[in-house]
């Protein structure tokens, strides 16, 4: 029995990488001094990995932004506009992540998109045309040499071509098929290459075979894999799946000539039943993923264990690992000084997860486990009660009926209400919630947080910033305000902090994109509210103008799946005691005056499972009705708006009306607009404000631009039924750019208005 890592955190205990890359890029460090802070860590992390007695330790799995875009340059998918910048490897490499603006000329960096299920964005590579694939980069060789010379014999970590054709976007004519010979020629070198430098095993990973696959993928997946296992030579290769089971090419991957399979156990619903039904192949070695690699909680070695052993039945061979790369992850409880220890031995983050595998496998070689210390203590820590069920909620929970999720009227005959209530002229403006977050913004937060100002000062200073800002807002001219959001850090953390069964880390910080890193809140226990959370600062925006200030929400399914899960209990129990405990707020804002209300959903498309056959059952049949528990007490005249930072959901366009809004805002102006023609035939009914301008972006849109889009805009959607807003919130943005963008939208709904 042996253990394997799919893939370690790679921006250090403290997120060293980070610190090094962004001092990189204000050109305090040298690239030098920068590749060295690189190797630091990895070396680090590779003598931890050691010291837990890890068999399979990685490496490749480092990178100094995204592993995508090292497998683009890897095999010398490098776009023109990049090459032609002139810039050496490391600059040509970051140009690529972040753009370049400087004397070698002006482009914008790659599209970044998410990493299947996760929070994590990768970098989408572009193929082109003119693209010659073949094996350029060295990183994988230079890292694997690096361990050994360090004494550590690694598995080399590479995404497969399968993934990578998949998730690249083909800006000429030419398209997967034709890059096969070339791809499987690049990744024979690889093999080979890593073969003679002394690697034994390969980690190939292929994480788009848990996806919907159709024949034609099917093919691809078996003539691409053909090819590169031909040549393969001495080295053994794993192909490595994750984020859930590989039903649709099951078969095909044990009939092809791989050394191993790394199947998800935990996130892969059909694993078992796949194994089970079909056997393992003889003379391959299964690499299982029985560990949560996505979550913090320390694995139930009870209910490992006869897993383990039913696949020790099934396989010659079996390997214990994760269920997907630690990167999801953070790295190591030992750096939380302010959690109770009753909490904290609940907890694996990435290092303790190495540790577990240790303990698992010591325990799968004993014959009465259930008699070691490991087994016992872990056993005690499953049996302890964590914390008291709130019994109340629970039957509150148990006695929903369909009518907590309906709101009343429909919703045509509260968007006649409301328009005769409200009065708005055609075209509303507003805008998303958030205000420039400025430095005093957060200097004020900051110091009431470390206790150097008293609360009272503290709310002072966001009541003049409210002031300020709604008189900003009248002064614009914007139709409908907001209250600027100047209290919140973040809009997850902000509403966890005020409810209970909440948790809060200090260091535990996982990757997000490039430098970017979250930390997301843990759910601790079960979920209320304890008093009012946002009513003060909205009453007191209200009353301040004549006009209709919005209160501002995060919705359940954003705050749960920007949380840390429970285990112990379905999602959608958490889910629902999150909705009833923001429908509490909800009713209270009401019932304090305030007659818009909006509901923030930023990551509702997030979790969307991978299978479309889940899509219903897995997810939306809850996470929908979540969203209607919040809102569905409210009067007719009560107006609720959602929020969404992207707008691919034409896939879930029914969905997305269901969850009953009167209004929903997304991002809209550095889509192509499909969308509005997708809503058009499904006949959308819900009220949309499609995002008129980019807020990730400093430019000032001018107003002929804004108009252009609102007109492009009315030729799908009816008049009545048009909203006018930026993209997102503007906290990341100055006030320099923000005020002439938003007389720019008033201006030109102006317009357009006294044309209708
Ligand atoms: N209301 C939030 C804001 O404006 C929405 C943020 C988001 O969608 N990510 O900041
Ligand atoms: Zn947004």
């Amino acid at each position: 029995m042996k253990t394997s890592v799919i893939g370690f955190p790679r921006i250090g205990r403290f997120r060293e990488l980070k610190f090094a890359s962004e001092s990189f890029f204000k050109g305090e460090k040298t690239p030098e001094e920068l590749l060295s802070a690189g190797k630091e860590l990895r070396k680090q992390h590779w003598a931890l990995q050691e010291s837990d007695g890890i068999d399979f330790i990685p490496s490749n799995d480092f990178s100094f932004y995204d592993g995508m875009l090292d497998t683009a340059v890897m095999l010398n998918a490098v776009p023109k506009r990049y090459r032609e910048l002139k810039l050496d490897g490391l600059h040509e490499y970051f140009a690529m992540a972040r753009g370049y603006q400087g004397p070698n000329g002006d482009v914008k960096a790659l599209a970044m998109k998410k990493w299947f299920n996760t929070n994590y964005h990768y970098l989408v590579p572009e193929i082109g045309d003119e693209t010659e694939i073949r094996l350029n980069g060295s990183k994988a060789l230079g890292e694997f040499s690096e361990a050994k010379s360090l004494g550590a014999v690694t598995k080399p970590v590479v995404i497969g071509p399968l993934t990578f054709l998949k998730l690249s976007r083909f800006t000429g004519a030419k398209r997967a098929a034709d890059f096969v010979p070339d791809l499987i020629r690049a990744y024979s070198l690889l093999l080979e290459k890593l073969g003679a430098l002394g690697a034994e095993w390969v980690q190939i990973d292929e994480p788009i075979l848990v996806r919907d696959l159709d024949a034609a993928d099917l093919a691809l997946f078996r003539k691409l894999h053909t090819g590169i296992l031909k040549a393969k030579g001495p080295v053994k290769v794993l192909l490595q799946t994750y984020f859930g089971d590989i039903r649709d090419c099951y078969k095909d991957a044990a009939a092809l000539d791989f050394d191993g399979i790394g199947l998800d156990f935990v996130e892969g619903k059909e694993s078992l039943s796949l194994v089970r039904k079909n056997g393992f192949p003889d003379g391959k070695v299964l690499f299982a993923g029985l560990l949560n690699g996505k979550n913090i909680w320390r694995n139930h070695y009870a209910k490992t264990l006869p897993v383990l052993r039913e696949l020790q039945g099934g396989a010659k061979q079996v390997v214990i690992g994760t269920s997907c790369s630690l990167l999801h992850v953070p790295f190591t409880v030992e750096s939380e000084t302010k959690l109770a220890p009753a909490c904290k031995k609940h907890f694996a983050f990435a290092a303790e997860k190495l540790r577990e595998l240790t303990d698992l496998k010591k325990l799968a070689s004993c014959k009465a486990p259930e008699g070691t210390d490991e087994y016992r203590a872990n056993e005690a820590l499953f049996r302890s009660v964590r914390h008291e069920e709130n019994k109340a909620l629970k039957a509150k929970i148990d006695a929903l009926t369909e009518r907590d999720f309906t709101r009343r009227p429909a919703f045509a005959e509260r968007e006649k209400i409301q328009k005769a209530s409200f009065r708005l002229p055609l075209l509303p403006t507003t805008t998303i919630g958030s205000f420039p977050q400025t430095s005093d913004v957060r200097a004020n937060r900051s110091a009431y947080r470390k206790g150097r100002i008293p609360e009272e000062q503290y709310v002072e200073f966001n009541k003049r910033k409210i002031k300020e800002c709604i008189e900003l807002q009248e002064k614009i001219g914007l139709d409908v305000l907001v209250h600027g959001e100047f209290e919140r850090n973040d809009m997850v953390e902000y509403f966890g902090e005020h409810l209970n069964g909440f948790l809060f880390t200090e260091k535990a910080w996982v990757q997000s994109y490039g430098t970017r890193c979250v930390k997301p809140p843990i759910i601790w226990g079960d979920i209320s509210r304890r008093s009012p959370i946002t009513v003060g600062y909205a009453k007191y925006a209200q009353s301040l103008t004549k006009k209709y200030v919005k209160g501002m929400l995060t919705g359940p399914v954003t705050i749960l799946n920007w949380s840390f899960p429970r285990e112990d209990i379905p999602l959608k129990e958490s889910a629902f005691q999150i909705a009833l405990a923001i429908r509490e707020e909800v009713l209270d804002l009401e019932a304090n005056g305030i007659r818009i209300i909006q509901i923030d959903e930023a990551a509702l498309r997030e979790k969307l499972p991978l299978r479309k056959a889940d899509w219903h059952s897995e997810y939306l049949d809850w996470a929908i009705p979540a969203f209607r528990l919040v809102h569905s007490g409210v009067k007719p005249e009560t107006q609720i708006h959602t929020h969404m930072c992207y707008s691919e959901f034409g896939d879930i366009i029914q969905d997305i009306d269901n969850m009953d809004a009167d209004v929903i805002t997304f991002e809209a102006s550095r889509s192509d607009l499909s969308i509005l023609s997708a809503l058009n035939k499904a006949g959308f009914r819900t009220e949309v404000g499609p995002g008129v301008y980019d807020i990730h972006s400093p430019r000032v849109p001018p107003a002929a631009e804004i108009r252009a889009a609102l007109q492009k805009m009315l030729q799908k959607i009816p008049k009545e039924k048009l909203w006018v807003n930026p993209d997102c919130g503007l906290k990341t943005r100055g006030y320099a750019e923000t005020v002439p963008s938003l007389e720019h939208l008033v201006q030109a709904a102006r317009e357009v208005r006294s044309g209708l």
